[in-house]
């Protein structure tokens, strides 16, 4: 009987989300790249905008052992996904998409182009199914949280704070009241900082129940994955450690793609934006036209809405501090269809002279131009760490989710900007954009420049997430050991 190894044949099923479809599909190029076999399961609504908004079939081409899938999301094809709406995802993934991925699985669909059956799942962490259906065939299942571990944290301390009678939120608490049962963050996380899934009054709320129940599945997987960095995320990862033991730091994705991509010249490799949505270059030549750090870049990521009243604040609050904007408003961001009506003469003219607004950027590129100087985000993670590689310091108006988490640990913690939660105000906007791009920019910018070494230190060939992803490799090589005749 002779040990024998063979590529193993990984199959990587993200959640069906901009954020997330993109730093999976980072990592299935990182994987293939490390010559495994990878079957990417989409489903047909994302597969179908990716094929349509991007290069992903070419580019992924060059790897003979990929191949997309695709699985029906259950939702109807004009659904929104987006919004209020978005939540409704996880109830039609579970219902209608749960069995069919397990029918897939066990008839061989999801097999390899050359009929190889699947090594491991690396499933995406907000989903427990694949880890039913990996236990009950036999596959070892890998969560991939995409989110900070500072909010997986907070997540998975949702039973801690219900036990401490921290949770539910009753109404009439102050907001700034500190959280003292999140072990790691007692002296600075506050009730406002909670991830918008447990500001609730109502301890059945499904979406609280939901995400707790869910984070508490990754200590039954085989392993996880997260999209961050030791030195940005220590104090956080050591507690995660004490309940998911195997936990690999292989972040910010992106970067660590772009420094293997470097290193490979002779490949027919390229990096290019994992969009959703159509991407409009024009944005780069109005960039390279404008004076150095002078512009601050707009967007609220893929899932965001807001109502028409917040939108003018931020018009307003963008074009009175006289600087120049570059807005990235994707055609759904506004809740209300009616916008029309006269936009106010001084927003023509201000965004005439110094804005730009486009429905969708080339995110990565923007924030590595030279014209860039700032970033008013909604905190998705994806985007904190797009900035933090970029050294652009940010505002946060974090929207849902883990965003509320990660806008305090940007400003109190990380002290990478400022966090403008729970306000939409012209003058607030106004404010804090001058304090971004003048007032306070040294001190942002020398944290910032910090941060941005650390992260493109941890990516290098003796960094930690260059190490972690090595070893995330080898542990999924030691799955494919068989014994052989
Ligand atoms: N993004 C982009 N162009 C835009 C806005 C966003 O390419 O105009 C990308 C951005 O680079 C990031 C992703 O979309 O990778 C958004 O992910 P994030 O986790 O920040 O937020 P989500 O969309 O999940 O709320």
């Amino acid at each position: 009987m002779e040990p024998e190894s063979k590529a193993p044949h990984v199959l990587i099923f993200p959640l069906p989300a901009q954020g997330h479809v993109n730093s999976m599909l980072n990592l299935a190029q990182l994987l293939s790249l490390a010559g495994l076999n990878i079957t990417f399961l989409n489903t047909d609504d994302n597969h179908n905008r990716l094929v349509l908004h991007t290069n992903i079939l070419h580019r992924f081409a060059c790897f003979p052992g990929f191949q997309f899938k695709t699985i029906p999301d259950g939702l109807p094809v004009d659904h929104p996904r987006a919004g209020d709406h978005f939540m409704e995802l996880f109830e039609s993934l579970k219902l209608v998409t749960k069995p069919i991925f397990r029918e897939m699985l066990c008839s061989g669909q999801l097999n390899s182009a050359t009929g190889q059956s699947v090594t491991c799942i690396i499933a995406d962490g907000i989903l427990s199914f694949p880890i039913d259906v990996g236990n009950e065939i036999g596959i070892p299942v890998i969560h991939f949280r995409t989110i900070s571990a500072c909010s997986f944290w907070v997540y998975f301390c949702i039973q801690e704070m219900i036990e401490a009678g921290e949770l539910p939120i009753r109404g009439n608490e102050d907001m700034d009241c500190l959280i003292r049962s999140v072990p790691g963050m007692e002296t600075f996380f506050r009730i406002r900082d909670l991830p918008s899934f447990c500001r609730v009054s109502n301890l059945a709320d499904p979406n609280l129940q939901y995400v707790s129940n869910m984070t508490r599945q990754s200590p039954r997987a085989h392993a996880l994955i997260l999209n961050t960095f030791e030195d940005l995320e220590g104090p956080a990862l050591s507690h995660i450690r004490t309940k998911c033991p195997k936990t690999y730091t292989i972040g910010p994705l992106h970067e660590i793609l772009k420094s293997k991509l470097e290193s490979k010249t002779t490949l027919l490799q390229s990096r290019s934006p994992n969009s959703l949505f159509e991407v409009d270059k024009s944005c780069m030549v109005w960039l390279n036209a404008q004076p150095l750090k002078s512009v601050i870049y707009v967007s609220f990521g893929s899932i965001t809405v807001m109502t028409k009243e917040e939108l003018m604040e931020f018009w307003y609050g963008l074009v009175n501090s006289k600087k120049r904007f570059l807005w990235a408003i994707r055609p759904d961001l506004v809740t209300q269809k009616d916008v029309e009506g006269q936009i106010p003469l001084e927003l023509v003219e201000g965004t005439k002279d110094r804005g730009y607004m486009v429905g969708w950027v080339p995110q990565e590129e923007v924030l590595a131009h030279e014209a860039v100087g700032g970033f008013l985000t909604h905190s998705g993670w994806n985007s904190t760490l797009e900035s933090i590689v970029a050294g652009v310091p940010m505002i946060c108006w974090p929207y849902f989710a883990d965003q509320q988490t990660n806008s305090r640990f940007v400003s109190e913690v990380w002290k990478l900007g400022m966090d403008m939660k729970d306000v939409c105000d012209r003058i607030m906007i106004e404010k804090m954009v001058n304090h971004l791009m003048e007032e306070t920019r040294e001190t942002f910018m020398k944290s910032v420049t910090e941060k941005a070494r650390l992260a493109k230190q941890s990516v290098s060939e003796d960094g930690s997430s260059y190490h972690n992803l090595d070893h995330l490799i080898k542990d999924i090589r030691l799955m494919s050991m068989t014994t052989t005749k």
